[in-house]
């Protein structure tokens, strides 16, 4: 069956409501009265109240289909077929009403009898010690063994500190051997080919202070499915950007490149970098975000100024990024109005950063060709660290383009020097963070924009569900 990427969302929404469920609109991407976290990430973000018995639900059973921002995925767009910085989660919520058996028939039924996915094609994940999951899914639901795979904490356990707490399952497609990075390539490898669809989260514990894992007495169930990651299985596509959320986005940059979307993995990479961040840009500044130097605006900056830089591997006539906002409304606009109604306003913010940004590498330019002129008069043939980073920092220069030029004019870069420049800057970052503690989910962010260009590992920002990698 194929259908539209509405038709799922709607679908989806319409399926649950038939289960007795609330359908709740989207939140903001920025979080109301949660200074813990800089973006909604998740569909369960919003009701963290509920779960955690500080208010009360307008209803036991609600759906969602919510607006997510994951900047820890930033290093990954491009990379795989199926991350995004922005993307859609579809999400069904019992707060101590239904549980386990429910979410997994539910999940099940909709997915096997509504969609009409091939049974035969899912793989199971469970917690190892969950038998309960267990039985659900092999005796109730008639999933062979084989494909119900235990595994361990680190990947489906869900938890954060002390708290409510509990296993997860997790839903995965198998798309066929063709997807597979290698012959022998099998269900846990991190390629494309098991894609992770869903995540049913079982709160059932409450993580104590002594170490202990009570059972609740009230359980709750948090689930969350991409939706562009059903839309790619549903619509049969390789990645979730040939499904129609990204197609017409990817066909407007290609009406004004020489370059053609296939033509080669970096190619395409630099298009679908493009395609999610100007998503992720207008939908936060259609919540309000705008570009700044600090919080959330900062991010928004940076994510913006890391597509300028992809549009210009693909020699796109720069300001361009303001330009793909009609589409991106076009495709979203029906659903979050709020970037229909300030259409407007976001391509003018995008296009007057998209010019700053330039300036800011045009000085940068001057300055770097100030440098290269005085390194020579004095003989040298290396570009300091710290000059390097400078040029990074205020300039928005990465160290690759300056190497670059460097090598173009027969220089060199000091990439030592400019690595300790970056662990000083890192270590201010520690301090100014022990000072604001608001601030701590921010400064792993900006750590991690100002470091994506060497792919850093992700440490210490909380994930609301499961993390399988
Ligand atoms: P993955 O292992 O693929 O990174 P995850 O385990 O981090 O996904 P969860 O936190 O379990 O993801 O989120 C629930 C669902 O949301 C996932 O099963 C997936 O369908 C979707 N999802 C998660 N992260 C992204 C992303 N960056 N882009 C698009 N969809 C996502
Ligand atoms: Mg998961
Ligand atoms: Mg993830
Ligand atoms: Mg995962």
């Amino acid at each position: 069956m194929s259908m539209t990427s509405k038709e799922i969302r709607q679908k989806f929404l319409d399926y649950f409501e038939s289960k007795g469920h609330l359908i709740l609109p989207s939140a903001p991407l920025v979080p109301q009265n949660d200074p813990s976290l800089l973006w909604i990430n998740a569909g369960m973000t919003p009701f963290k109240p509920y779960f955690n018995g500080q208010a009360t639900p307008p209803k036991t059973r609600i759906v969602t289909s919510q607006k997510c921002i994951r900047t820890n995925d930033i290093g990954n767009v491009g990379k795989t077929d199926r991350h995004h910085t922005f993307f859609e989660m579809l999400g069904n919520f019992s707060f101590g009403d239904y549980f386990k058996e429910e979410a997994i028939k539910w999940s099940y039924d909709f997915l096997v009898n509504e969609i009409e996915l091939k049974q035969d094609r899912l793989w199971i994940s469970i917690y190892k010690d969950d038998e309960e999951a267990f039985e659900i899914w092999k005796n109730k639901i008639g999933i062979p063994t084989e494909r119900i795979v235990r595994m361990g904490k680190d990947e489906n356990f869900w938890q954060i500190g002390t708290g409510p707490c509990g296993p997860c399952s997790e839903i995965h497609y198998d798309l066929g051997a063709e997807f597979g990075c290698s012959d022998n390539c099998d269900f846990g490898c991190d390629c494309d080919r098991y894609r992770e669809v869903w995540n049913l989260v079982f709160t059932q514990y409450d993580y104590t202070e002594d170490g202990e894992y009570k059972t609740l007495p009230s359980k709750n169930i948090d689930t969350g499915m991409g939706l562009e990651r059903l839309a790619s299985i549903i619509q049969q596509v390789d990645s979730n950007f040939e499904t129609d959320l990204f197609i017409p986005i990817i066909e407007f940059i290609s009406e004004h490149t020489e370059y053609d979307y296939e033509s080669s993995d970096e190619i395409k990479s630099a298009y679908r970098v493009i395609a999610d961040h100007i998503r992720s840009v207008t939908l936060a500044i259609g919540d309000g975000v705008l570009p700044s130097n600090e919080g959330r605006g900062y991010i928004i900056r940076r994510v913006l100024r890391r597509a300028v830089r992809y549009a210009k591997k693909l020699d796109l006539k720069l300001p361009f990024l303001h330009r793909i906002v009609p589409v991106v409304v076009d495709i979203m606009g029906n659903e979050y109005t709020e970037i229909a109604d300030k259409e407007e306003q976001i391509k003018k913010t995008i296009k007057s950063e998209e010019v700053k940004f330039q300036e800011t590498l045009d000085q940068g330019m001057v300055i770097l060709e100030e440098l290269i002129d005085e390194l020579e008069g004095e003989g040298r043939e290396v570009i300091p660290g710290d000059e390097v980073f400078t040029l990074y920092d205020t300039y928005g220069f990465p160290k690759e383009l300056t190497e670059e030029i460097a090598q173009e004019r027969g220089y060199r870069i000091d990439s030592e020097g400019f690595e300790e420049a970056m662990e000083e800057q890192r270590a201010r970052a520690r301090a100014a963070q022990k000072d604001h503690d608001w601030s701590s989910a921010e400064i792993e962010l900006f750590k991690e924009l100002r470091d994506e260009i060497e792919m850093p590992e992700f440490v210490g920002y909380t994930q609301p569900e499961c993390e399988t990698e």
